[in-house]
């Protein structure tokens, strides 16, 4: 759920700054900034394709997208600077930015909005970190949790019982079961808890 939440957090700052730039920038603008005249044949403007070698302009400009009949490229503004300068769409948004100097408030609104993206997209890979390791206890406690089954059906003599083993294998299966239960149900925090409790536990062991 956690993981969810920022994931869907993420985009929407991302899509936030994405919409400013769209709102802000106009692909006309942005083609003709960056040194290409379109011409105008009935509805549509067009130009030689910078992205394919060509001789007759099949490039179109819709509006506010563009779309290429030779290669196949098509977008948005941001597609185009992404594509002119071979940058991410975020980077390329960060360029419009830049070159169209969007007023101040604004821009350092969007710093925010990228620096907090960048570090939601560091969270979600910390928080998959965690996710790997905690899997990884939990299968060990898993596979633990076989072995001291195999070893209660072993003592079948009732003599036995008395054996301190048994009482602390009965003892650190209870322990066991309780451990992956937080696990599979607890919260981040308990589990976390729980991860460090396992990792004690098994340096002690090696004592
Ligand atoms: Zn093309």
């Amino acid at each position: 759920m956690e993981e969810k939440r920022r994931m869907i957090n993420m985009i929407t700052s991302k899509y936030n700054i994405f919409q400013v730039v769209k709102e802000n920038i106009d692909l006309m603008e942005a083609i003709e900034y960056y040194g290409f005249q379109p011409i105008r044949k009935g509805r549509y403007y067009w130009l030689l394709c910078p992205f394919h070698s060509e001789k007759h302009p099949s490039f179109c400009i819709n509006g506010n997208t563009f779309k290429c009949f030779g290669c196949g490229v098509h977008g948005d503004v941001i597609n185009f600077v992404s594509l002119l300068f071979n940058l991410k769409p975020i980077d390329a948004v960060y360029r419009l930015v830049t070159d169209f100097g969007i007023d101040l408030p604004y821009a350092k609104k969007i710093d925010k909005i990228y620096c907090k993206a960048k570090q939601n997209y560091e969270d979600i890979k910390l928080y998959q970190a965690f996710i790997t390791q905690r899997d990884r206890i939990y299968d060990y406690l898993c596979n633990i949790r076989d072995i001291y089954s195999r070893l209660k059906e072993l003592i079948t003599n009732p003599e036995d019982i008395q054996l301190d083993e048994f009482v602390e294998t009965c003892h650190k299966q209870d322990l066991i079961e309780y451990w992956l239960d937080i696990i599979l149900t607890g919260s981040i925090q308990e589990q976390y808890e729980v991860i460090k409790s396992v990792i004690k536990e098994v340096t002690n062991d090696g004592k």
